[in-house]
């Protein structure tokens, strides 16, 4: 299965793309995790994308289409992927569909839209927690590990992310309304637009989610 997830920063995409991922049997691609690495590494990709994710800004699309494109060529990811955080553009959807015609005459099965209000994805941001060496995602109220700052499941350190800062909150939902939610309208018009309520405990967004997909699997089909 060719899989997206969109929604707004804080929808929980990363959360259940872990989940979703496993379940459909395809590699998970977070363009967020990947510049957040090359940032850590300090590589130069990481020193270009770093100024405009402290804004809370896109990377421009140029940068971040030749990483995907780069991405998608390896072998895992050949046969399907999920996609968190990209596309975030129309430009980006676009060349999208250009590299899987290209390079495996195929095109994307279903694109899935997490539905959360702008009250809840701030909430949700704002106590965002992430393991510094496993990535895995934690709130401090909805999720919390059962140490403060220690993820449960590698003893790794949790940290805040610098965007989840009020300001820069703020302006990544504006980015969001301007630049990725025309992609909604994008995707509808294609036909593979699949849309679920993503509020109430992470488990009953997974199922609902599953649920949604269920029409796409290859056995299904
Ligand atoms: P995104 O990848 O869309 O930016 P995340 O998956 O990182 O969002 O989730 C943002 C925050 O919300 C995290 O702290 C996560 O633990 C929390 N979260 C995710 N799903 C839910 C949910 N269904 N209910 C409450 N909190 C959630
Ligand atoms: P995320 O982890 O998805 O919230 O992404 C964190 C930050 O990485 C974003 O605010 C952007 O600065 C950058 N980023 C991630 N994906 C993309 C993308 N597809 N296009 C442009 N910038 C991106």
């Amino acid at each position: 299965m060719r899989l997206v997830l969109v929604g707004p920063p804080g929808a929980g995409k990363g959360t259940q793309a872990q989940f979703i991922a496993e379940h459909v049997g395809v590699p998970k691609i977070s363009t967020g995790d990947i510049f957040r690495a090359n940032v850590s590494e300090g590589t130069p990709l990481g020193l270009e994308a770093k100024e405009y994710m402290d804004r809370g800004d896109l990377v421009p699309d140029e940068v971040t289409i030749d990483m995907v494109r780069n991405r998608l060529l390896e072998k895992d990811a050949v046969g399907g992927f999920l996609l968190d955080g990209f596309p975030r553009t129309v430009p980006q959807a676009e060349t999208l569909d250009d590299i899987l015609r290209e390079s495996a005459d195929s095109k994307l099965d279903v694109v899935l839209e997490l539905v959360v209000d702008n009250e809840e994805v701030v909430r949700r941001l704002s106590g965002r927690r992430t393991c510094r060496t496993c990535n895995h995602i934690w709130h401090v109220d909805f999720d919390p590990p059962q140490q403060d700052g220690i993820c449960d499941l590698d003893g790794g350190e949790l940290f805040q992310r610098d965007d989840d800062k009020p300001a820069t909150i703020e302006n990544r939902l504006e980015v969001y309304d301007e630049q990725t939610a025309p992609l909604i309208a994008y995707y509808a018009g294609r036909g593979v637009l699949v849309g679920i309520d993503a509020t109430g405990p992470v488990d009953d967004v997974t199922l609902r989610a599953i649920d949604a997909l269920r029409p796409y699997s290859a056995a299904e089909r």
